[in-house]
């Protein structure tokens, strides 16, 4: 049996109360109170800016910030140097799409199963650049051919962009594997942790990536904060595509007057500040230490094993219910918190709407921040253009998951 009390662990959400079953926490998270209580304790005792002041509020700030940014690269087995602060994982992944330079003919890999903020940015980057992109086209169950992404690559292959665990469908990636095949290539490798990082272990040492991108408000840290990882090596080598306060050395600029100025006479500040432009987001780096701490403390095992319970329990009522369709990976155990479903003949649109007015239970319904490749392909049978999406984290319970099961038994047993 498992050590995971969620009922104490429900104790520490101010938002939750019976009335409310959320199931939508891969769009965003509930936040416990360390996490805000760490967020109070600096706008109450040292409000200051960070690395800038030599008087003792400063000291302070600035003390507090190093301990959060050592808790944050320790998350990831990664240096404090390899570290930024951004506000979202979009930011994050805009930032690279800022950095890097491309040719006209190279290429990036992507897959139809990205979100619309790793989509983006590199549809601007081809249609402003020439560059082409490269798809993997997912089937529904969201299984990954090792082989078929080779088949994508070639002697342009710049870039290889893939989302971790999806929020679609909620199948992991084998980015390990995916990684090592960039590698060898010498392609640059990204990757979307925005779902990962709030339940699995990420270690950046296996991983093979060269950048990594996650926020803070899904794993149950403020909002207002991302992080992009990225390898000692890149961090040294690439000018941030973004540049500011903190990330020149003003004291090293060679040239006389303002008009001589230009970048390459600058020296960079020492890593990891020659990427964090401007005052980064201070209360809500404290905050996501608070929650990586408060998620290691749980034990990310623990909270695996329960969810996993409760994936199960979801799959396995909502599959029993005629008429519903459940989309991703057909084994329960191959997901990560996500299950997105339609009931036949009813509106997606219309069975959010409900499960929250009648039922009190909330859900996400629609395309997810995908764009709209993946759903056409899904649905084609239908024409289809989303579905319903009920998400998993740590503070969920049985009897919610039954409710939840029910509501939409009742639905289903409704008709159109
Ligand atoms: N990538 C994935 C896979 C996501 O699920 C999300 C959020 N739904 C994002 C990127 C964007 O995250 P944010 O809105 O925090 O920037």
């Amino acid at each position: 049996a498992s050590t995971f009390d969620v009922t104490a662990v429900r104790r520490d959400f101010p938002t939750l109360g019976d009335s409310l079953a959320y199931f939508d926490s891969v769009a965003s998270s509930l936040t416990p109170r360390p996490v805000i209580d760490a967020m109070t304790e600096y706008y109450t005792s040292y409000r200051a800016n960070v690395h800038r002041g030599s008087y003792d509020l400063s000291m302070r700030a600035s003390q507090r910030f190093d301990d959060a940014l050592t808790t944050i690269a320790r998350f990831l087995n990664a240096s404090t140097e390899e570290i930024v602060l951004t506000s979202n994982t979009t930011t994050a992944i805009n930032l690279v799409a800022a950095t890097l330079d491309f040719e006209p003919g190279d290429e990036i890999v992507l897959s139809n199963l990205e979100h619309t903020s790793n989509m983006a940015p590199w549809m601007r980057i081809a249609n402003k650049q020439g560059v082409n992109v490269r798809w993997y086209n997912a089937d529904r169950d969201g299984g990954f051919d090792l082989d078929t992404f080779r088949g994508l690559l070639s002697d342009r292959t710049k870039l290889v962009t893939l989302a971790h665990v999806t929020n679609i469908l909620g199948n992991r990636l084998p980015v390990e594997e995916i990684g090592a095949i960039c590698r060898e290539r010498d392609i640059l490798f990204l990757i979307d942790a925005a779902q990962s990082a709030p339940h699995l272990p990420l270690d950046v040492s296996k991983l093979n990536c060269d950048f990594l991108a996650f926020s803070g408000h899904k794993m149950l840290g403020p909002t207002g904060i991302g992080v992009l990882y990225i390898r000692r090596q890149y961090a040294v080598s690439l000018i941030p595509g973004v540049l500011g306060g903190g990330t020149i050395d003003t004291t090293a600029c060679a040239a006389p007057t303002l008009d001589g100025c230009v970048l390459s006479d600058c020296s960079f500040t020492s890593l990891p500040d020659k990427w964090q432009a401007g005052t980064p987001p201070i209360a809500e780096a404290l905050g996501l230490a608070a929650a990586i701490d408060y998620l290691t403390d749980l034990g990310l095992d623990n909270l695996a094993a329960h969810e996993e319970q409760l994936m199960h329990q979801l799959c396995d009522g909502l599959s029993a219910i005629d008429g519903v369709e459940l989309y991703g990976p057909p084994n329960p155990a191959d997901r990560v918190a996500v299950v997105s479903f339609n009931i036949a003949g009813r509106d997606f649109t219309e069975v959010g709407q409900l499960l929250n007015d009648r039922y009190g239970v909330a859900v996400r319904a629609g395309q997810h921040c995908a764009l709209n490749y993946f759903f056409n392909e899904l649905h084609e049978e239908d024409s289809r253009a989303g579905n319903v999406r009920a998400s998993l984290y740590l503070y969920n319970t049985a009897d919610e998951v039954d409710r939840l099961i029910a509501a939409v038994a009742d639905i289903a047993a409704q008709g159109a």
